[in-house]
């Protein structure tokens, strides 16, 4: 009996420093676990981090220096993957940008003439959110503009690429009905960022173009790189570069192209400059000349 009952205390003893040990282990476990998760958030957020310092690098570099249009474009492209962690990043500073005040006008070291309503800065005529045209100027595509235009489809046609216009002069009225619908579509704010006001559209001045489509996707086309990358020998800069958004006052769009002449669109693009920075002067609704902002 004694031996019944002491061989049954030591099984319950065994029993329990079992259990004991089976909780030891499962606390151990846990505790390894959460060290784990630890440890990979303190990873994530350090490769976060180092994503953002290379961005910022990338941005001064691309800001400072010198990077003709081909280069920007090739640069980015290779950077596709890093796109997904940067996009919402992009998207926050973007507004930012906007909001800051506009830089003041550097007209001193300029000279500025406006002949007939349309203002000229240096001899180069500048329609933008801050410089508008006469609601009748309606010159359709200017002669220099339409003969640089066939000359380069006709070179990127030697390349095997199709280049086309898919819209080229726009006149008062029907700026104002294609910006009237995107204000009624997606509000006013968004319109302003991918559509001019009537009278402030570059369409009017018979100088500016697109080419082929107008949308986003067409960045990534052999076209788009091929007109970044050759435009400025024609005389044609990307006229919203990305990003100046904060300077031009509108989204990138690789296939708006103005006609400013070869030497300037040469100098334009080399400094990796847009037309604003050029010519030390804002595009902002803020500061708008002439037409009465609808
Ligand atoms: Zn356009």
């Amino acid at each position: 009996m004694m031996e019944k009952g002491s061989g049954g205390d030591a099984n319950k003893r065994t029993r329990e420093e079992q259990r004991r040990r089976d909780t030891m282990q499962a606390y151990a476990v846990i505790f390894g676990v959460l060290i784990a998760i630890m440890a990979i958030t303190v990873y994530i957020m350090f490769l976060k981090k180092d994503v953002k310092t290379a961005e910022t690098v990338q941005n001064n570099t691309s800001q400072s220096d010198s990077i003709d249009a081909g280069d920007a474009d090739e640069g980015s492209d290779d950077d596709s993957d890093w796109e997904v962690i940067d996009d919402p990043d992009s998207e926050e500073s973007t507004p930012e940008d906007n909001s800051s005040e506009p830089q003041k006008p550097d007209e001193d070291d300029h000279k500025i003439e406006v002949i007939e309503g349309r203002t000229y800065v240096d001899g180069i005529l500048i329609v933008n959110k801050t410089y508008s045209l006469p609601s009748d100027y309606a010159p359709g595509i200017l002669p220099e503009a339409q003969e640089a235009f066939d000359r380069m489809a006709n070179d990127a046609w030697g390349d095997g690429l199709g280049l086309f216009i898919c819209s080229g002069f726009r006149s008062y009225s029907e700026q104002r009905d294609l910006y009237d619908g995107y204000a009624m579509q997606r509000g006013v704010e968004e319109a302003d960022r991918v559509s001019a006001r009537a009278g402030y559209s570059e369409h009017q001045s018979g100088l500016a173009m697109d080419i082929n489509s107008t949308d986003f996707e067409f960045e990534y086309t052999a076209e788009a790189k091929w007109l970044a990358e050759h435009c400025a020998e024609y005389g044609f800069i990307i006229r919203y570069p990305k990003g100046k958004e904060g300077v031009t006052g509108y989204a990138y769009e690789p296939w708006h192209i103005r006609y400013v002449g070869e030497d300037i669109a040469k100098e334009i693009t080399e400094k990796g400059i847009c037309l604003e920075e050029y010519l030390g002067v804002t595009s902002d609704y803020r500061y708008s000349k002439g037409q009465p902002l609808a």
